[in-house]
C-alpha cells in the first residue's frame, strides 16, 4: 500500500513537471515607460535607423491606445500600465492624495527607511498599490522564481511597475544625488548599485532631470541590473521595468518640442537602439517580450499655442480654491470649507462642515458653483452626486475610473479642453486632463511571439497587462479590467 502511494506521488510530481514544462514563456519581459510621451512623438522623434525605428519596423503598433481615467498623471499611469486597471481599483489616485486625512505621495511609506541617500531621504514602498501587477503575477505563477527589477529617476516610476516582490527597485534621490532604494526591499544597497553611484558620481551631481544625461544614466543602470541580477538567465521568466523620467521633467520646465526636450528624445532614440542591441545579444530577440508605452501625454505650453492663434489657457487650482473659499464663507459663514486640493480634485473640510451643522451636499454644490469659471473650468462636480450632473457620460466614466474612496477628493474639476493646470505665461507643458493630448499614448510590443504589424482600433492602457499576461499564460493581475490585444 505504502509502495502504491509512493508511486502515485512520483507520477503526480512527473505530471506536474511536464505540465509546467509545456508552458512556453520568454526568458524576460521588458516594460519601458517614457514619461509624458504623447503618441505622435513616435513619428516626431524617429531619426533614421535607431531605436524608435526598430520598434516601428519590428514591433506591433497600437495607434489608438487611450487612458480611460482622470487624472492622467505619473503615479496613476505607472500603476495602471502594469496592473491593467485604474485608480478606482488599484488605489493610486494621483501623484499624491489623502490617506486618513494626511497628504501622502503615492509611494511614501514612513514605516520604511531609505537605503542609501542621506538624512533627508525618506522610506518608500509599493504598499499603497492595492492590486497585483504583471510582476506579481509572474512571481505567483512561477513559485516565486521570477525575478523583477525596476529602475527610473522618479521613485514612483521604479516602485509601482515592479510590484510587491521585486529583487530590487532603484530610483534617483535628489538629496544625495545617487540611486537609492528602501528597507521594504533590502537593508543594504547591493554592491553593484553602490559601485554604479560611485562610478557615475560626477554625472549624477549634474542636472540629469533636464538633460540627455538622465536618459543615458537610466539605461546604464538598467543594463547593470540586467547583468548583475542575471535577468533572463534563470529557469523562470524575469522582468525588467525601465521608466525614462527626464522626458517629463524637461517638458514641464521648458515645453514640449523645446530644444531641451528635442535633445532628450534624440538621446533616447540612441539609447533605445543601444539597449535593444544589448537585449538582442544577451537574451535574443525571440526570447524577450518588450513593450514601450507612456504614463500619459502632454500639452503644448500656452505661449506656443498663443503665438499661432490656437485655443489655450491655464488655471491654478490653489488660486481657485482661495476664491471659492471666500465665496463659501459669504454663504455659510465658515472659513476654509475647501480644505485642500491636489490639482483637479478638491477636498471638503468635513470637520468644519460637521461642527457648524452644515449639510455636506449643499456645501459641495455651492463649492462646485464657486469653482466653475467661464473660459477655464467647464464643470466642477461632486463625485458622490456625479450621475445627476449634465456632463457627457465619457467624462463621468473617466472620473469614476479615476476615483478611489478615502483617497480622492469630494469634488472633481474638468477644465475647458485645451486649458492646462498652471499659469498662462509658463512655456512648460502639462497633463492630467481627459483630452487627447494627455490621454493618447504610444504602445508597441516587440520580440517573443510578436508579429510586426499595426492596428488603429481602440485599445486601452489597461489592455497592456492583460495582453502580456495572456501571452505568458499567467493569470491577469487581480484588478485587471483590460482585454488582450494580440492573438497568441
Ligand atoms: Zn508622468
Amino acid at each position: 500500500m505504502e509502495k502504491m502511494k509512493r508511486l502515485f506521488l512520483v507520477v503526480m510530481a512527473l505530471v506536474a513537471l511536464c505540465a509546467a514544462a509545456q508552458v512556453e514563456r520568454p526568458k524576460l519581459v521588458v516594460g519601458i515607460v517614457i514619461d509624458q510621451m504623447r503618441w505622435d512623438y513616435l513619428y516626431t522623434y524617429t531619426w533614421g535607423d535607431r531605436g524608435f525605428n526598430t520598434l516601428l519596423t519590428d514591433g506591433y503598433r497600437c495607434n489608438n491606445t487611450i487612458i480611460d481615467y482622470v487624472p492622467t498623471v505619473t503615479a496613476a499611469g505607472h500603476a495602471s500600465i502594469f496592473s491593467g486597471t485604474t485608480p478606482a481599483f488599484h488605489g493610486i489616485a494621483g501623484n499624491s492624495y489623502s490617506i486618513n486625512g494626511k497628504t501622502v505621495s503615492s509611494v511614501q511609506d514612513d514605516t520604511e527607511k531609505a537605503v542609501g541617500g542621506n538624512e533627508k531621504t525618506r522610506g518608500k514602498s509599493p504598499r499603497n498599490l492595492i492590486t497585483t501587477n504583471i510582476a506579481d503575477q509572474l512571481y505567483l505563477a512561477t513559485d516565486y522564481k521570477s525575478r523583477t527589477v525596476g529602475v527610473a529617476l522618479k521613485d514612483r516610476a521604479a516602485i509601482l511597475p515592479s510590484g510587491h516582490n521585486p529583487v530590487g527597485a532603484y530610483w534617483f534621490d535628489s538629496y544625495s544625488k545617487s540611486f537609492v532604494t528602501s528597507t521594504y526591499y533590502c537593508d543594504k544597497l547591493p554592491k553593484w548599485v553602490a559601485d554604479f553611484n560611485k562610478k557615475n558620481r560626477d554625472v549624477l551631481a549634474g542636472d540629469i532631470n533636464n538633460t540627455p544625461a538622465g536618459t543615458i544614466i537610466t539605461f546604464a543602470l538598467a543594463e547593470q541590473a540586467l547583468i548583475n541580477e542575471h535577468l533572463g538567465q534563470g529557469e523562470a521568466t524575469d522582468m525588467l521595468t525601465i521608466s525614462v523620467s527626464n522626458t517629463d521633467m524637461a517638458a514641464h520646465n521648458t515645453g514640449s518640442h523645446s530644444p531641451k526636450v528635442d535633445s532628450i528624445y534624440w538621446q533616447l532614440d540612441k539609447e533605445l537602439a543601444r539597449f535593444i542591441g544589448i537585449l538582442d545579444e544577451r537574451i535574443g530577440r525571440d526570447n524577450y517580450l518588450l513593450f514601450l508605452t507612456a504614463d500619459h501625454g502632454g500639452t503644448h505650453g500656452c505661449p506656443r499655442m498663443e503665438s499661432i492663434n490656437m485655443p489655450n489657457g491655464a488655471w491654478e487650482s490653489g488660486e481657485a480654491r482661495n476664491v471659492a473659499n471666500e465665496e463659501l464663507k459669504k454663504q455659510f459663514g465658515v472659513d476654509l470649507l475647501l480644505k485642500k486640493d491636489h490639482g483637479f480634485t478638491f477636498y471638503l473640510n468635513h470637520e468644519a462642515i460637521d461642527s457648524a451643522g452644515l449639510n455636506t451636499h449643499e456645501v459641495a454644490q455651492a463649492a462646485c458653483q464657486a469653482l466653475a469659471k467661464p473660459n477655464e473650468v467647464e464643470w466642477a462636480v461632486e463625485v458622490a452626486d456625479l450621475d445627476n450632473y449634465p456632463i457627457p457620460s465619457i467624462l463621468k466614466e473617466r472620473i469614476k475610473l479615476g476615483y478611489y474612496p478615502g483617497r480622492s477628493g469630494d469634488i472633481y474639476v474638468i477644465q475647458r479642453t485645451g486649458v492646462q493646470l498652471g499659469k498662462t505665461e509658463w512655456a512648460g507643458s502639462n497633463h492630467g486632463t481627459w483630452s487627447q493630448s494627455d490621454s493618447h499614448i504610444p504602445l508597441i510590443f516587440m520580440g517573443w511571439h510578436v508579429t510586426p504589424g499595426e492596428t488603429s482600433r481602440l485599445t486601452h492602457m489597461t489592455d497592456i497587462a492583460a495582453t502580456v499576461c495572456a501571452m505568458l499564460h499567467i493569470q491577469a493581475p487581480n484588478g485587471c479590467i483590460g482585454t488582450p490585444i494580440l492573438e497568441y
